[in-house]
């Protein structure tokens, strides 16, 4: 199995691609925040854990973190994946080093970081045009101009969409702030190890799978 690694700011699309390339390469794809709620929803006794340091409004410590993505790791590898994508792990660069000792302990390694390089304008931009419905809390995204849809994709209602304070400009702002700081030294880590991939996700999603997908079948063979 070889392990990929996304790097890239909220809104960059990784999500996005994960989901392609799972669709259509077979890969498993574990991203932190579903990996913390199937351990939740699975009702395990890690998951009653992870569910009161959530519950308390704290993160998730490296150690209990961890101890999820190695079970989720186990169940990729004895699914017989080929291709492992992690999104959101590691989230700065102590988790780096605790991601290799993890993986090492399965014969496992990173293979590949792939940076899904945006601009911070475009960014702010695609972040703030993300519309909450207030009667049913669907989200979508808004039309060119930076407009919500004027009714509701889900629930049909009219003029219920708002944006979330999460979602405000100031708020994405200050989003990609704490991202820069915590996370963008990894791609530099990675760069260091040799193992980085830039690639310029202001494209299409399209044109960004075709460069995902041959950073992807280059580690293959
Ligand atoms: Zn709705």
């Amino acid at each position: 199995m070889k392990v990929f690694v996304l790097l890239g700011a909220p809104g960059a699309g990784k999500g996005t691609q994960a989901s392609l390339v799972a669709n259509r390469l077979g890969a498993a794809h574990i991203s932190t925040g579903a990996l913390l709620r199937e351990e939740i929803k699975s009702g395990s006794s890690l998951g009653l854990k992870v569910r009161s340091i959530v519950e308390s409004g704290s993160l998730v410590d490296d150690t209990t973190l961890f101890e999820c993505f190695a079970g989720s790791l186990v169940r990729a590898k004895e699914a017989g994946r080929k291709i492992l994508l992690l999104d959101g792990v590691p989230r700065n660069l102590s988790q780096v080093r605790i991601l290799d000792e993890v993986l090492l302990k399965m014969n496992l390694k990173v293979d590949a970081a792939i940076d899904f390089e945006v601009s911070k304008d475009v960014l702010i931009a695609r972040l703030s045009n993300r519309w909450t419905c207030q009667k049913c809390s669907a989200v979508a995204s808004g039309n060119a101009e930076g407009l919500a849809p004027s009714s509701c994709n889900s629930c049909g209602a009219t003029d219920s969409y708002a944006r979330r304070i999460d979602d405000e400009p100031a708020s994405v702002a200050k989003r990609l702030g704490v991202y820069e700081k915590e996370t963008a030294p990894i791609s530099g880590c990675y760069h260091e190890m040799g193992l980085l991939f830039r690639l310029n996700a202001h494209q299409d999603p399209e044109l960004v799978y075709l460069d995902v997908g041959a950073v992807i079948t280059k580690k293959l063979k």
